[in-house]
């Protein structure tokens, strides 16, 4: 097998970048997004908010504590989307094999490329060149022989960064950095390997492995070739999806039941849509709450054949709600999200309609609904009377499972 080339490409700070190329004279501050009023969770913040220790997942609250004077704007999703496109765009130009992580961020495995446009370093080169040409904004990236070090090299010089990691050089290149830059390795495992005296990479990479499976189990092997740099997932294109989902933090928790089913029929419509658009269908449907206090919990059902259908998610989706203690606590985050995804077109998923004039019809159906979700948001397909609409975080939960 011929070495690998990928790259790793995640643009800076993508939705504040955005808000101040759109607004100029927020160049240089403290530019916050997310969440409405006090709700919901900070998106994303510039480089001159995170000084002040506010970054993306935390409370807008916590953000307005630690950075009174920052300058909160609310997400703009359709205008980031836009600018993801055309900077997915630009990828496509060399390679195939894109695998989306998030709307500013993929894997690029260039190894069949190089031949025809450079090396690794000189792709990501012209790669940088172009999205800051075609879009105004910066990327940073990072070249690497697998996934594991690419995403850690791509974040070593942000913002517009470019880290090139020879190969051979992979081990070196690690063992300096703290073990957090490893994927996997939260607050309770780096406590736990401070007891075994390692801090860096460097560190876990010299302990024995048996000590790492014994402490650890399957996840201390895993970690341990990470240590080493070893990692030979593929690059996965968006055809290979694992799962296709939408999350939405509200602005107001929710406790009655009308406001949480009627939120799930949109975010159920957000997915059929979503998942319709990839021509996939998902046997598996898991809903995932989060309460006022932070705590989450996620329940799933596998359906006995795949689905895309709006009705169906949404009425899955509504049985799962109620083996949690809908209504007890309140809400401030809910998801759904599908897994188990098919290909339309096998023979099971065809054997859900009652002949073939009937998925045709089916089909027609979902075209013409999926236009008008496009062209009006998903709130137009609610029934009147559960349309409200209070202002969102608004998340995107395309998710290739890492
Ligand atoms: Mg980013």
């Amino acid at each position: 097998m011929p070495e690998r080339k990928i790259i790793h490409l995640d643009m800076d700070a993508f939705y504040a970048s955005v808000e101040t190329l759109d607004d100029p004279s927020l160049k240089g501050k403290t530019v916050i997004v997310g969440g409405g009023q006090n709700r919901g969770v900070v998106s994303a913040a510039s480089y001159e908010a995170r000084k002040y220790g506010v970054h993306s997942a935390m409370p807008i609250m916590t953000a307005k504590k630690l950075c009174p004077h920052g300058i909160f704007l609310p997400v703009r999703m359709s205008r980031y989307k836009e600018i993801s496109q055309r900077v997915f765009a630009i990828f496509l130009r060399f390679t195939p094999l894109v695998e989306p992580i998030s709307l500013d961020e993929a894997f690029l495995d260039i190894t069949a490329s190089k031949h025809l446009s450079g090396s690794a370093e000189e792709i990501a080169g012209q790669i940088k060149k172009l999205v800051f040409a075609e879009t105004g904004l910066t990327i940073s990236a990072g070249v690497a022989t697998c996934k594991l070090i690419a995403k850690i090299a791509s974040d070593f010089q942000k913002p517009d960064g470019l880290t090139v990691v020879e190969p051979g050089k992979e081990q070196a290149f690690l063992a300096p950095l703290p073990i957090s830059k490893l994927w996997g390795v939260g607050k309770a495992t780096q406590k736990n390997l401070a007891l075994l005296g390692v801090y860096t990479i460097g560190d876990l990479a010299k302990l024995p492995p048996d000590l790492m499976h014994k402490k650890f189990g399957k996840h201390g092997i895993h970690l341990y070739q990470c240590a080493l740099g070893l990692d030979d997932r593929e690059v996965t294109p968006e055809h290979d999806i694992k799962s296709v989902g939408h999350e939405e933090t509200f602005t107001n928790d929710l406790t009655a039941l009308e406001d949480i089913y009627r939120e799930l029929l949109t975010l159920a419509v957000k997915v059929g849509r979503r998942i319709r658009r990839y021509e996939l269908t998902g046997k598996t449907i898991t809903l995932k709450v989060k309460y006022q206090d932070f705590t989450q919990i996620t329940r799933s059902l596998t359906l006995a054949k795949a689905t895309s259908d709006n009705q169906q998610i949404f009425k899955y989706a509504k049985e799962l709600m109620k083996k949690t203690r809908a209504g007890a606590k309140p809400i401030r985050l809910l998801g759904i999200s599908l897994s188990n995804l098919e290909n339309i077109g096998t023979p099971e998923q065809i054997g859900l309609f009652s002949g073939k004039k009937e998925k045709e019809k089916r089909t027609r159906l979902h075209k013409a609904v999926d236009t008008i979700v496009d062209k009006f948001g998903p709130d137009r397909l609610v029934p009147a009377a559960l349309i409200k609409s209070p202002d969102k975080g608004d998340k995107d939960d395309e998710e290739n499972h890492l």
